[in-house]
Order: structure tokens, then C-alpha cells, then sequence
């Protein structure tokens, strides 16, 4: 049995695995977590019964992350990954979760999932609104926006213009999506109509351009401004931090039968620059981690990708970064790439 991918706790770089439940029969199942163990670290890859010959060979593979998701449940996600992001909103501190995996594996539902089990940013926005609501002392003021990037060009989700944005960089050297709506929510009513008009955007701007909503990353950020009397400054002190949650594009391979010119391959070669632009960017600030760098972003490529370039502020200082590997239980080779990545940049 081979071992791949460590990863030590301590980190600002989380990450997890969630292995979708299997929609076919049970005995197409092929990872698996080693039994008894409360919080499992581990799971294990393995072809299953009656593989075909190319598979067949394939010894079983441990793969170690922070946590392994099986059978998890919506709450179970929320409450190992969700609370530790509004914990550090309130503080002042800026964190963001990434779904990677193949189209089918499950992104979706653990970022938005349904209105049964409803995922990761709803059940966050609830959190964040519940908890602020608490607070004594303190004005505040949530927001969510919401685009997406399709081909290296960012559309607003929550405003149906089908215009492309440009990205600008702010004195203090930061991109942001220039005229980029920005929706303040104070209940969770709100916060669902924006959810269903972005995701209803995603899927009729991915009618009218032709393409698929899987071939694009979408990013949804929660924005807190919290305004407190300090009385021992006899002061009020404004404080800005964010949440963002991104459900990336499919990370499926293209297959080299198709033709070089369609749709799909450009689609796919910007999926795989972004993709792979994200796991250089992650894997050099794991490796850089305690060295205490003047400035940590020096020699990260960062700046290739539209993805990255946006998210600079969640690679650098404090913030916190959660990569959630979703993977399919019936696929052998996409599991393990998607596998292989995670480990990659852990
Ligand atoms: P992706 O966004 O990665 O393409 P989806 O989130 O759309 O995949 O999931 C594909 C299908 O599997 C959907 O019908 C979804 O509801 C279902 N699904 C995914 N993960 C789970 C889960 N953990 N529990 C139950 N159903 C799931
Ligand atoms: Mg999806």
C-alpha cells in the first residue's frame, strides 16, 4: 500500500476531502476511510472488484489530508469548516473556501447545496447574521456579490448585463472587480433571493454563451463592516473583513480526440491554466509557511490567472484558505487526480 500527500495542522492552508454518497450501486464504491475513527484523517483509493485490465494492477492508495468526509452530512461540513470561517470574520480576519473536483462530484451542493440541505453559504450567511445580531456595542453591516470567470472574463451574477469587468488594482495594490454589484443583506430571506438569482444567472448566461456551468469558477464574497465604540479609546473603530466561497470549474480532463479548435478545448485550457496556476500559488505558500517572509507573495505566479490575481488578499498575511477535494466514488482516475492535487498543495 502506497502513502501520498501529508499535511500538517497548524497551517492557514486546510484541506479536506468529501466523498459524494454513491448515486449507482454500492459495489461500484472505490474510496474508502481505514474504520473506527472519530475523526478520520485518512481514505483510501482502491480499483474496485471487477476493474477493468488497466485498472486492475493499481495497488490501494492512502491519501492524508486534515479531515475526510464520508456519508457527511450539510451540518457536519458546516460545523468543521463553516464556524471557523464566521469565528475569524468576526475577529477582523479574511478567510475563503475552494471546491475542487470533477464536473458531478459534488461542488455545488457542499457550497450552495439545496433547499432541503442547503450547503456551505447559506448556512454561513445565517451564522454570520445570527451572530453579529449579538453583538453589543457593535454597528454592522454585511454584503454579498457575487461573479463569475469564464474564459479569463469576470461577469456579475447578481446583475444580468452579460458584461464583462475589468479588473483594477487599488492604491493599496489590491484587484477588485470594478462596478461589481454589492448587495447589502440584513436577513436570511435576502440572502436567498440573491442566491437564487445567481445561480439562476449562472445557468442562463451559460445558455446564451453556449457553454456549460460546470466550464466556469464562481465566486460568492460576504463583506462585514463592523463599527465598535472602544471605550477605552474613546473611539469608534471600523473594521472590514471577508468570507469568500468559490465552486470552481470542473477539473475533469479534456481528451486529446477533440478537436483542437472547439468550444470545449479553449474552455478547457483555461480551466486547466487557472486550475494549475491555483495549485502552484497554494503549494508555494505551504512550502513558504513559518519562514516569515517580508513579503510572501514574492515569486508567487499569482498574477497568471484571473482567479488567483483576485484572490491575492486570501493568499497572503492572516487569512485562512480551505480547500474542499470533492470526489466521486465511481470514478478511479479522476478521484485520483483530484486526490493527487489536494495532496500536491497540502
Ligand atoms: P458539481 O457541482 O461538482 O458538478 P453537484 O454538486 O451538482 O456537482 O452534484 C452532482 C449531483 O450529486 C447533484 O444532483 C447533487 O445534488 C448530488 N450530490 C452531490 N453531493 C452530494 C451529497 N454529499 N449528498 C447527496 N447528494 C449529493
Ligand atoms: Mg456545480
Amino acid at each position: 500500500e502506497a502513502t501520498e500527500g501529508t499535511v500538517e495542522n497548524q497551517s492557514n492552508i486546510k484541506v479536506v476531502v468529501r466523498v459524494r454518497p454513491c448515486l449507482e450501486s454500492s459495489q461500484d464504491l472505490i474510496v474508502s476511510i481505514p474504520p473506527a475513527i472519530p475523526f478520520p484523517r485518512e481514505v483510501i483509493l482502491e480499483p474496485k472488484v471487477g476493474a477493468s485490465q488497466a485498472l486492475r494492477p493499481r495497488k490501494a492508495t492512502r491519501f492524508t489530508f486534515n479531515r475526510s468526509f464520508i456519508e457527511a452530512t450539510q451540518k457536519d461540513v458546516f460545523e468543521y469548516i463553516g464556524k471557523e470561517l464566521v469565528d475569524n470574520v468576526l475577529k477582523g480576519f479574511n478567510s475563503c473556501v475552494l471546491a475542487y473536483g470533477q464536473t458531478g462530484s459534488g461542488k455545488t451542493y457542499t457550497m450552495i447545496g439545496t433547499d432541503e440541505n442547503p450547503g456551505l453559504i447559506p448556512r454561513v450567511c445565517n451564522d454570520v447574521l445570527n451572530r453579529v445580531g449579538q453583538l453589543e456595542d457593535t454597528k454592522y453591516s454585511m454584503s454579498l456579490s457575487f461573479f463569475e470567470i469564464y474564459q479569463e472574463n469576470v461577469y456579475d451574477l447578481l446583475h444580468d448585463n452579460n458584461q464583462i469587468l475589468k479588473i483594477r488594482e487599488g492604491r493599496d495594490h489590491m484587484p477588485f472587480v470594478d462596478r461589481l454589484t454589492k448587495h447589502t443583506v440584513k436577513s436570511m430571506e435576502e440572502v436567498n433571493d440573491l442566491l437564487r438569482l445567481g445561480v439562476s444567472n449562472r445557468t442562463t448566461a451559460s445558455t446564451r454563451l453556449n457553454k456549460q456551468s460546470s466550464r466556469s469558477h464562481s465566486i460568492l464574497t460576504l463583506d462585514l463592516e463592523q463599527e465598535r465604540f472602544e471605550a477605552a479609546e474613546n473611539m469608534v473603530v471600523t473594521t472590514n473583513s471577508s468570507i469568500r466561497l468559490v465552486d470552481l470549474a470542473g477539473s475533469e480532463r479534456i481528451y486529446e480526440t477533440e478537436d483542437p479548435a472547439s468550444q470545449r478545448m479553449k474552455e478547457g485550457s483555461h480551466i486547466n491554466k487557472s486550475l494549475t496556476t491555483l495549485g502552484r500559488v497554494m503549494k508555494i505558500l505551504v512550502d513558504n509557511l513559518g519562514s516569515h517572509r517580508k513579503d510572501p507573495m514574492l515569486g508567487v505566479p499569482y498574477r497568471e490567472s484571473i482567479l488567483t490575481w483576485l484572490m491575492k488578499d486570501n493568499f497572503g498575511g492572516n487569512s485562512k484558505t480551505t480547500m474542499v477535494a470533492c470526489v466521486s466514488p465511481n470514478d478511479f482516475e479522476e478521484t485520483l487526480s483530484t486526490l493527487r492535487f489536494a495532496g500536491l498543495t497540502s
